[in-house]
Parts: C-alpha cells; sequence; structure tokens
C-alpha cells in the first residue's frame, strides 16, 4: 500500500514519501473571510479534508495546516462598508467558515493560522528577500517581488518565459489571471487602512506571501503536500513556490495537488460573477448537510463537478442506503452460524476502497466498493444467511470506511490513526477490567499523541487537541 498522488508542478503521479518518515505535513490555501465561502470553495476544503482522512487512515500522522486570510482589500472595504473593525468582520466570518465546516463535517486542521498573528514572520520572509535581491521598494513603501530574479517563474502553471510581462507594478491583489507581473509583497501604508510599524516600514503583508510565511512556520521551510483549487496556481502559488525557494534555497513543496471548479447551470461557480450557492442557503432547501457533503466528494478532485438538483438527489438517495443497510444490520439477530464467505467479502470491500483512494484519491471505485458491500450485506440480511456476530463484523468494516469519507450517520466519525485506535481498545478493555493504572497510562499516551480522552456513560470519546493557540 503505497499513496500515489498527480503532482501538478511534475504532471507525474508519484509514491507519497513524507520527507519526515510516517509524518505528512499538509498545507491548504485556506478562506478569506469576508463573506460566508461557497459551496465551490467548500469542495477544494472538502478534498483536502478527504485526503487527511485517508492519510490518518492509512496509518500516518499528519499535520494539516489551513490559513485564514483576515487583511486584504476585500476586508478593508467589507469593514469599511458596515463600520466594523478589520477584526471584528474577520473574526465574525471566521466563525461562520467553520460553523459552515463543521456542519459539513470536515476535519478541523491542526492549525488555523491566521494573517493578522503573522507579521513578524511575514517581516523576516520579506527582509529575507530584500537582502538576497528577489524584492524592492517602491516610493510608497511597498515592496515587490522581481519575477526577473527568479527563472523557474512559471514552472507551476506552464507559462512561457517569453510571455512574461516583467517590471509592471499593481497595488491591488485582484489582477487579471493572464497577466504576468512583479507582484506586492508587501504593501505601503494608506490613509485608511490598517498598517503595521515594522522593521521593513511600515504597511501590511500581501496575500501570497502570508501563505508562504505561514506555512513555512507550522510545517518547516519544505513539506509534503499543499492544496488549493485550480485558480490558485496562478498567481498564487507560482508566488508562493517563487518567493519561498528564492528565500531559502531549497524545494518549498514536494507535491502539489489542485482541485478542479464545481460548475452550476453550465458555468463555473464564483464570487465574481454570483453563479454561487452557499451551504445555509442549500440546507435550507432541505437538503442534508450529509448530502451535500457527499455530493461534493463523490467526483475525483481533479474532474470538473457539477452541482445539480440531479446530483444532490443521486447523493441523498446513497445516503439513505447506507443508513438503511447500517439500521439493519444493527437490528439483525440470527442465531445461527458464521458465513465463512464474509470474512472475505468483507477483506475484499477493505482493499477495493483503500487501493483506489491510495490511487490519487480516486474516490468514484472507493464508493463503488462500499456500496458493492452494502448489496453484499443486504443480500445476506434478506436470505438471514449470517449470524449476529457476522451483522456486527459487516457493521464494523462498514463503518470503518465511512470514517474515511465522513457520509454515514454517526456524526462524529473520523478516522483515528490505527496504531492509535489500538491504544483506545486497550483503554477499553482496561476500564472493563477496572484496571485504572493502565487506563490513566494510555490516556496519557494518547495525550501525547494529541488525542483527548473523555469518559462517558457511553463509554470513551476522542477529539484530536488543539495545538496552536494563535490559530
Ligand atoms: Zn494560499
Amino acid at each position: 500500500m503505497t499513496v500515489r498522488l498527480l503532482d501538478t508542478l511534475t504532471g507525474e503521479q508519484r509514491d507519497l514519501v513524507p520527507l519526515e518518515p510516517g509524518h505528512v505535513r499538509v498545507y491548504s490555501c485556506g478562506p478569506t473571510v469576508y463573506g460566508p465561502a461557497h459551496i465551490g470553495n467548500f469542495r477544494s476544503f472538502l478534498f483536502a479534508d478527504l485526503l487527511v482522512r485517508h492519510l490518518r487512515y492509512r496509518g500516518y500522522r499528519v499535520t494539516w495546516v489551513m490559513n485564514i486570510t483576515d487583511i486584504d482589500d476585500k476586508i478593508i472595504r467589507g469593514a469599511a462598508a458596515s463600520g466594523e473593525g478589520i477584526d471584528e468582520l474577520a473574526e465574525r466570518w471566521t466563525a461562520r467558515f467553520l460553523d459552515d465546516a463543521r456542519t459539513l463535517r470536515m476535519t478541523t486542521p491542526d492549525v488555523l493560522p491566521r494573517a493578522t498573528r503573522h507579521i513578524p514572520e511575514i517581516v523576516a520572509l520579506v527582509s529575507t528577500l530584500l537582502e538576497k535581491g528577489h524584492a524592492y521598494r517602491t516610493d510608497d513603501g511597498s515592496i515587490f517581488f522581481r519575477i526577473a530574479s527568479w527563472p523557474a517563474y512559471g514552472q507551476l502553471a506552464r507559462l512561457d518565459p517569453t510571455q512574461l510581462r516583467v517590471g509592471e507594478r499593481v497595488e491591488a491583489d485582484e489582477y487579471a489571471k493572464d497577466d504576468v507581473r512583479d507582484f506586492a509583497i508587501w504593501k505601503g501604508p494608506k490613509p485608511g487602512e490598517p498598517s503595521w510599524e515594522t522593521a521593513i516600514g511600515a504597511g501590511r503583508p500581501g496575500w501570497h506571501i502570508e501563505c508562504s510565511a505561514m506555512s513555512m512556520k507550522h510545517l518547516g521551510e519544505s513539506f509534503d503536500v499543499h492544496t488549493g483549487g485550480v485558480d490558485l496556481i496562478f498567481p498564487h502559488h507560482e508566488d508562493e513556490i517563487a518567493q519561498s525557494e528564492a528565500a531559502t534555497g531549497h524545494e518549498f513543496v514536494r507535491t502539489w495537488l489542485h482541485c478542479a471548479h464545481l460548475q452550476m447551470g453550465g458555468e463555473k461557480m464564483a464570487k465574481s460573477t454570483g453563479n454561487i450557492a452557499r451551504v445555509e442557503e442549500v440546507l435550507a432547501q432541505g437538503v442534508s448537510a450529509r448530502a451535500l457533503r457527499y455530493a461534493l466528494l463523490a467526483v475525483h478532485y481533479r474532474a470538473p463537478l457539477t452541482y445539480s438538483d440531479e446530483s444532490l438527489a443521486a447523493a441523498t438517495a446513497a445516503i439513505e442506503r447506507l443508513d438503511a443497510a447500517l439500521l439493519a444490520l444493527a437490528g439483525y439477530r440470527e442465531d445461527r452460524s458464521d458465513d465463512p464467505t464474509l470474512p472475505e467479502a468483507l477483506e475484499a470491500a477493505r482493499t477495493a476502497f483503500g487501493a483506489a483512494l491510495d490511487d490519487d484519491l480516486n474516490v468514484s471505485p472507493a464508493l463503488a466498493a462500499l456500496f458493492d458491500l452494502v448489496r453484499v450485506v443486504n443480500r445476506r440480511i434478506d436470505a438471514r444467511a449470517m449470524s449476529t456476530a457476522d451483522a456486527a463484523r459487516a457493521a464494523s468494516v462498514i463503518n470503518e470506511l465511512d470514517a474515511v469519507l465522513g457520509i454515514g450517520p454517526d456524526g462524529t466519525s473520523e478516522s483515528l490513526e490505527p496504531a492509535l485506535q489500538a491504544m483506545l481498545d486497550a483503554r477499553a478493555s482496561a476500564r472493563e477490567a477496572r484496571d485504572w493504572a493502565a487506563s490513566d497510562r494510555l490516556r496519557d499516551e494518547l495525550a501525547a499523541a494529541g488525542i483527548v480522552v473523555e469518559d462517558s456513560r457511553d463509554g470513551q470519546r476522542w477529539r484530536r487537541a488543539e495545538r496552536v493557540p494563535d490559530g
């Protein structure tokens, strides 16, 4: 079992070999918090969630960082329009984003760093770029990255270097995608705009630099996987590579993954065109959050996904099939010998499911493996061909696979790394045996691994500890 991922930069499918053995470090470009995210944004976040869940299922320790852009032109304009401070506005929309993310059962990233809480790191990175001659100042106190100083510029987006128009400057974050120019890494102070007094002068960070500074702070100068939507390839990720590698002198990211657009009514879902649907609006139509999650995950991340009433209806039907099977299994009692063919069927489903996701998160055959298993199990339920214990075994495998997908009826389902699950199981046994010393020791060991265990009347519950308090 090796996870293989298609890297946008090289165009090659490569084996995932973590830079630090057993530990995969993942960075995802997160939301700009000036309004509610739309479900096209969530498609991109949920594919990263699927990646993280699958890697944990495969036994990797994963550190997942997703930034919150809490300072940019749109936030400044939004705050001016609503009469709020930018912090207040960003706070409000960050809370909304996290609400929507929880509703869609997105795993909470281990770190949710905010740009305004990382000014020192950003300033340090800009200083290095200035010292190394990759950046220059302009009269208004802004600092630009000099694309001419970085010959590799354009590789990710496969731009023709002779087509690059170098040296032009823009002051806004919002420039047309087909324009290639020196870009602002630090914006000089302007009346009415927030600004920080720093060693490189007064001003505020540009958008691209925040992702370089925060990913390298929380994951190291080189890390394994960087995700985002295809619209971020250029210029955002191209700029991230240039400024990070120019500053450190080594490879920034091993594997780049980009999620295709969500389409609705034949057009790409985008805030700029107003062709959008938001989580709240979809749920108000009576669609369940699980069906919406399923609809956003059910197509391979690199393929455009059409969002429609039909795709939601198909998602709803799939969820109902899954629920019905789990309900039937939970109530199934049959006093007979075990079905000798069941273990093989369960193992085949598990193998097919894992192999599909190992293959660049190929979700369609993974879903097919899960629903084939549901069919296999339903046939045995109808024929009363399993024992009571068989039914429990089948339910346990369905739940195991669903913990990677997060579409099942158990809202708290999330995959725990197998080694940690084993410790959790051992602790449950220790408690049953009233071996409190062993139970406490295992709780401490789990805590050291970032898993908080709480005991309730229904047994133990676990959650991932929040790691960095600056989020
Ligand atoms: Zn970013």
